[in-house]
């Protein structure tokens, strides 16, 4: 690393000590640049800052004198913060963010200025929707789309510029974004959990879904990554051969982080705190140049909005330090791909964590109803959850021995499955003194000592329970985690209340008492979806074979996956919890497959740029000059040159071969390309993409490996694996 880089890093180290210094300390800084509570209590009048947190609490509407008042703070507690502009921040469905900023004032022809944010400007904006993906929504309802205030997410000041989190639909209210619908799943869970969550305390006023995620990313130095189309067109390397050392020695995991590294987490961490994004560890991940970043988890809509504000600010903070980051989740071959784990639970306003068990038999039965219930969703719906991952650059990652297979299954451990195993034993209906005593005291009452010792955690697993919450472990690096958490709060929604209904049918019919009844279903549930337990190897072929044995579905491509979207069962279900219409999930459904499709072509198009104007032109010149000692040395022993160039004839035939059978392939998989973009029809598109488009690409990448071993270093015209991945 150059002097000059050095002194750069020490000087913005300096600078974050100095700041945190004049704040005192670090959780000073904290939310700093966040339009939070805190900051409404300075801002705001009693009464509107009521109704702001009565929206928070409920989603009541604020009225538009309120929202006045609200933008009136806003805007004056931004300036004194230096912002200039604000915008509506919203997650369009091509997966990140989107911004349309507008300045504060206006000037007037005369010089004066005239104030522009005001209630409208901050509940309803109309960006020009139309070059965002709509899947068909705007088409067919020929309706504009609007941004619209979500105030359970505070504004938040990035640069100079105010964001206010928005929802973005279409004028009839299709939600044209990732965030709407996942509103509309949290507030289902919240309806259906607290209706649960009063059997064992009536107190209980509202559920909020948890989640922390767990990013894992690489950091490639900017000017080499640039280099290399395939990292700057498509996000990963399409070529190239391992380096001669991997993560084999597995040196990197928890090992020390480079000092350049430090320097780039050090600012963005500073960063991250000053928007109020609770980051605490950061380490080595398993492969070489492999980073995770955790925060504190918090309410699943926040944390959410932090990952995806997150990935901005990692972006240009990569770029101050001269890294580029890849969110990739296939980028090298040969070493690990990214992740990013949902860890999810429910969590009461009572303070209450309804995944994790308590002190007593009844707490633990409200434990065991949730833990029952979140198993029981997952069983019914696993396909759905599997479609909420799905993506082109996670199909290189599930399945793939280094991350959860496609085929979902929740992991448990033995001693919960003993458990489990106790309540399927006990008898139906009224319980004897007796039983109940034994149930509670002997099955029930010893989930706490068990969890402790609990601690076997099986890596395979694509969902997997954590001690006090689940954690969901096939979400890719680059994922919207609203997606997955969607699905996963729409389907525990929808089971509770199934749940509900069962446990009121019991005590009403058959005069049960609640606990009982509450046992008599669980029963029932742990019976039926015993399938989705598996706590073996999930990378094993016996598992693949089991499965289906099971009936649990292996869908490894995205098309596949998508299918299940718009099945009844699917629709119905998001009908029934008013997450998405059929409109709006048909849409998403081809939105997804025009993602899918896309990402496809752009890596079939860089490749074939590759093999042609890099890799070939290299080789042949490389050739030539073998060609040409070859000739040399008939010029001067004549036909006995045969006997000494022997070398050299090998190798000007091993690149022929290679390079035969290279450009063949390539040719075939551009052929496969053209005839699949004459169809119409997304699915069968995104299915011949991926049967027919991508099922060349590693035999194409196979060969570029092989020449790339057999050419001169110094001809070879790509960064190889072992410049881009060893940061010092
Ligand atoms: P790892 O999986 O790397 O071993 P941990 O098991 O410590 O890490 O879990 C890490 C993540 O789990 C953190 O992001 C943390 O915030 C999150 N987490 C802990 N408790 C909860 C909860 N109740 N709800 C959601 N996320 C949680
Ligand atoms: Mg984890």
């Amino acid at each position: 690393m150059s002097e000059r880089r050095f002194a750069a890093i020490a000087e913005s180290q300096k600078r974050n000590r100095l700041e945190i210094k004049e704040k005192g300390r670090r959780s000073e800084l904290f939310a700093m640049n966040v339009f939070n509570t805190k900051r409404m209590l300075q801002y705001l009048t009693k009464d509107a800052l009521q109704s702001v947190e009565s929206a928070i609490f409920s989603g009541s509407k604020i009225d538009t004198k309120i929202a006045d008042q609200v933008a009136e703070a806003m805007k004056a507690w931004a300036i004194t913060m230096g912002a200039t502009h604000y915008t509506h921040w919203f997650q369009p469905l091509t997966g990140s963010t989107a911004e349309k900023h507008d300045a504060f004032f206006d000037l007037l022809p005369d010089g004066r200025a005239l104030e522009k944010f005001g209630g409208r400007q901050l509940v309803q904006q109309e960006p020009d929707a139309s070059s965002f993906p709509s899947g068909g929504i705007r088409n067919t309802f020929e309706a504009r789309g609007y941004t619209a205030w979500d105030p359970t997410s505070p504004a938040f000041i990035y640069g100079t510029t105010l964001c206010i989190p928005t929802i973005f639909v279409s004028y009839t209210g299709e939600a044209l974004d990732n965030k709407a619908p996942l509103l509309r799943a949290l507030h289902a869970v919240d309806e259906a959990a607290t209706a649960v969550a009063k059997y064992f305390d009536k107190n209980v006023s509202k559920v909020n879904a948890t989640l922390g995620w767990e990013q894992e990313y690489f950091l490639i130095d900017k000017a080499l990554a640039e280099s290399r189309p395939d990292i700057l067109l498509t996000g990963r390397t399409l070529v190239g051969h391992s380096a001669a050392k991997g993560q084999q020695l597995d040196d990197h995991y928890f090992g020390v982080i480079p000092t350049r590294v430090l320097g780039f987490m050090s600012d963005l961490e500073q960063e991250c705190t000053k928007l109020g994004i609770p980051v605490k560890t950061r380490h080595n991940e398993v492969a070489p140049n492999q980073f995770e970043l955790a925060p504190v988890f918090e309410e699943a809509n926040l944390a959410v909005d932090h990952n995806l504000l997150l990935m901005d600010v990692m972006d240009k903070i990569a770029d101050k330090h001269g890294f580029k980051v890849l969110f990739h989740e296939k980028p090298f071959a040969g070493i690990n791909g990214s992740g990013k784990h949902n860890n999810w639970s429910l969590a009461t306003d009572t303070g209450i964590n309804l995944l994790s068990p308590g002190s007593t038999p009844m707490k633990n039965l409200q434990f065991l109803t949730f833990f029952v219930n979140t198993i029981k969703a997952v069983d019914t719906y696993e396909e759905l959850l599997r479609s909420s991952i799905a993506s082109a650059g996670n199909d290189y990652r599930l399945g793939a021995n280094e991350a959860p297979p496609a085929i979902l299954s929740i992991f448990i451990g033995a001693q919960l499955s003993r458990v489990l195993d106790e309540l399927e034993g006990v008898s139906m209906g009224k319980l004897s003194p007796e039983e109940k005593t034994e149930l509670k005291l002997n099955v029930v009452g010893k989930i706490p000592e068990i969890l402790l010792d609990n601690t076997d955690r099986n890596r395979t697993s694509p969902f997997a329970f954590t001690g006090n919450k689940f954690e969901m472990r096939g979400v890719g690096s680059q994922t919207n985690c609203a997606k997955p958490m969607t699905i996963l709060n729409t389907i525990v929604a929808k089971q509770l209340q199934e749940f509900k209904k069962e446990v009121d049918a019991l005590i009403d019919t058959k005069n049960l008492k609640k606990d009982e009844a509450v046992f008599n279903v669980l029963r029932e549930y742990i019976k039926t979806s015993k399938r989705i337990r598996f706590d073996g190897d999930g990378y094993s072929l016996e598992w693949e074979k089991e499965a289906k044995k099971r009936k649990l579905s292996n869908n490894r491509t995205t098309p596949e996956a998508l299918q299940v979207l718009t099945e009844a069962k699917s629709l119905a279900l998001f009908k029934s919890m008013h997450v998405m219409s059929e409109v709006e999930v048909k849409a998403r459904q081809e939105i997804e497959l025009d993602a899918y499709i896309m990402h496809l072509q752009i890596e079939g198009r860089v490749l074939n740029e590759l093999v042609y104007n890099f890799v070939i032109p290299a080789v042949i010149n490389y050739q030539n000059k073998i060609i040409q000692n070859v000739m040399g040395h008939k010029e001067l022993y004549g036909a006995g040159h045969i006997k000494m160039t022997g070398g050299q004839l090998d190798i000007i035939q091993k690149i022929s071969e290679h390079m035969k059978t290279l450009k063949e392939k390539t040719d075939t998989m551009i052929d496969a390309r053209k005839s699949a973009n004459k169809l119409d029809d997304s699915l069968k598109k995104a299915t011949v993409y991926s049967e027919r488009v991508k099922s060349h690409f590693d035999e194409i990448r196979y060969h570029c490996d092989k020449l790339e071993q057999l050419i001169d270093d110094k001809d070879w015209p790509l960064i190889k694996y072992r410049e881009l991945l060893f940061i010092k």
